[in-house]
This record gives C-alpha cells, sequence and structure tokens, in this order.
C-alpha cells in the first residue's frame, strides 16, 4: 500500500485545527493509501495521539514568522522516518478536506516527469508573473526577476515523491539559513522560498484552488479542500505582532495604482536588462 507522509505544524494556538483536519483528512483524503501523521507540536497532548499512525513529536513554539520560515529544519529532524514513505504532503493547519480526494487526482505522475506536487494560491491563479508577489529583493535567495517565473504556489499545501520532497527540504533550509546570516527573510517566508524553487524546474503537478479554497471565496473550482479563516478562532494579528493599520482613501488609490501598473513596467525593464533567475544562490 502506498504510504504517506502527512506533515503537520501547530505550535502555539494552531493546535486548535487538528482534530477537524485529522478527521476529515482520515475520512476523505486519499482513500485506500497508508497515511501517516507526523504531528510537530508543542501541546502536551492532542486528540488521536494514541491511533496506531499519529506521531506526535515535540517542536518549540517559535516566534513568527520562524514557525513557518523554519519549517524545512523542523521536518528534517525526522528525515529517517520520512524516508520511509512514499510521498510526503505539508498541511498548513487550518486545512479541512471537503470532498473525496483521491490517488489519480491528486499525487505527481511520474509518467509525465512529475516529482513534486503544488497548488496555485487562489489570490494569484487568474493573474501574470510580473503580477505575482514574488519576492523582488536581489538579496533575497528567494528573488525572482520580474520577467521570470511561471506559476504562483501555495506554500500551505505542497509536497512529492519523499526522496523529491526531502532534496527541497534541504535546499530550501540552506537558503533559508543563508538569508538569516544575511539578515534578510524571504517576503512571505516558506512561500517566497518555494516559489522561487518552483521557477527553477518543472518537475511539478500543478493543481488549481479546488485544493486551496479559501472559506467564503467565490472560484469557479469545486471546494475539495478548504482554508478555514483563521480569524475565527483567534487573534491572528496579536500571534503575528502584527498592528492592523487602516490605510486612508488617497493611500488606498496609490497602492491600487501602484499594484495594477508598476509590476508592467518593472517586467519591461528586467526583460530589457536580460535578468535570468540566475545560478547558484
Ligand atoms: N504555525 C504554527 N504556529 C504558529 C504560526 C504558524 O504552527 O504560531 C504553522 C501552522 O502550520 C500554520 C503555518 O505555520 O498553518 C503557516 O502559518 P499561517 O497559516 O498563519 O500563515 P499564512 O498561510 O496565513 O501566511
Amino acid at each position: 500500500m502506498t504510504k504517506i507522509g502527512m506533515l503537520y505544524i501547530c505550535t502555539g494556538k494552531y493546535t486548535v485545527f487538528w482534530p477537524e483536519f485529522y478527521r476529515s483528512f482520515e475520512e476523505k483524503f486519499l482513500p485506500g493509501c497508508e497515511k501517516e501523521y507526523f504531528v510537530f507540536t508543542d501541546a502536551p497532548a492532542i486528540e488521536y495521539e494514541d491511533a496506531p499512525r499519529v506521531h506526535r513529536i515535540y517542536q518549540e513554539a517559535y516566534p513568527w514568522p520562524y514557525s513557518t520560515l523554519k519549517r524545512f529544519s523542523i521536518f528534517l529532524t525526522q528525515e529517517d522516518a520520512l524516508r520511509g514513505m512514499d510521498y510526503l504532503f505539508f498541511f498548513n493547519a487550518n486545512l479541512t478536506c471537503k470532498k473525496t480526494v483521491t490517488a489519480e487526482e491528486f499525487l505527481p505522475r511520474p509518467e509525465k516527469g512529475e516529482n513534486l506536487l503544488l497548488v496555485q494560491q487562489p489570490g494569484f491563479w487568474n493573474k501574470k508573473p510580473p503580477f505575482y508577489t514574488y519576492d523582488r529583493n536581489p538579496k533575497s535567495t528567494a528573488y525572482i526577476p520580474y520577467n521570470c517565473g511561471k506559476d504562483y504556489v501555495s506554500g500551505g499545501l505542497n509536497g512529492g515523491t519523499a526522496a523529491a520532497f526531502l532534496v527541497l527540504c534541504h535546499e530550501l533550509e540552506r537558503r533559508t539559513e543563508q538569508d538569516l546570516q544575511n539578515g534578510v527573510i524571504a517576503l512571505w517566508h516558506d512561500e517566497s522560498q518555494l516559489n522561487r524553487y518552483a521557477a527553477e524546474r518543472s518537475d511539478y503537478r500543478l493543481l488549481t484552488p479546488a485544493y486551496w479554497y479559501p472559506e467564503g471565496w467565490d472560484m469557479p473550482f469545486e471546494e475539495k479542500i478548504s482554508v478555514r479563516d483563521k480569524a475565527r478562532y483567534f487573534d491572528v494579528a496579536a500571534v503575528k505582532n502584527k498592528e492592523t493599520k487602516q490605510r486612508g482613501f488617497l493611500a488606498r488609490k496609490w497602492g491600487a495604482f501602484c499594484e495594477n501598473y508598476l509590476p508592467c513596467w518593472y517586467c519591461l525593464r528586467d526583460t530589457l536588462l536580460h535578468k535570468t533567475l540566475g545560478a547558484g544562490r
């Protein structure tokens, strides 16, 4: 039977999502495969931890954004066990499986040269690369010039064959640490790192936002895996130490103008400058 390693991080307030995640994925996700749950948490106990394929692994609760940024090194603490799986997938804590997801529709297809599984980010599935929120900082290892890249993928659901995903974890852990030594944190943390990694390759299966469907959104996809609104469970800004600032009318108009027009100009500039992803970052 195909063995699936389910990678799940829930430190601090995020443990609230675990029971429904487990119940819904156990019931509807990849029926017929053997799912093994690796739950990285600082909670002293979690529901279902006595189930035979649930492993609670102690993980210190890092402050934001290290709780998400450091995920590659967190996974690698269990590398030996993860090597025993056929596939590995990471799930953001607040996901719920709404409809049956089969192996045929979800797993990478080796006959098509696919090793990884990535999902389009719902905010960008109908936009062009210059408008993606890739990391545009040339000092970051996740940097992507405006004239490069193809897809914008979600940091919250991704994976692949165990071998390919572990290679990804090692590489992105290395890049993250290199950035930290240079005083840099990629714009959207692990998600920016993942997008840069995807931009360098084509050996991935790309799924639509049907598999990353934020609660309450209206998109032309069947809602298979939904993203629960964290704000219904806790004060997200407090967890992330962010102030929620209300921008004035002019600031909002200026922001919209910049978002709509500046990427076109930057794309032209980067094309004229023959910018490339560059190697050996
Ligand atoms: N996370 C966690 N504890 C935290 C913050 C984040 O366990 O205090 C993990 C959790 O798996 C979460 C993921 O990091 O789903 C990404 O964080 P979040 O969902 O807040 O990021 P977003 O997708 O909103 O950027």
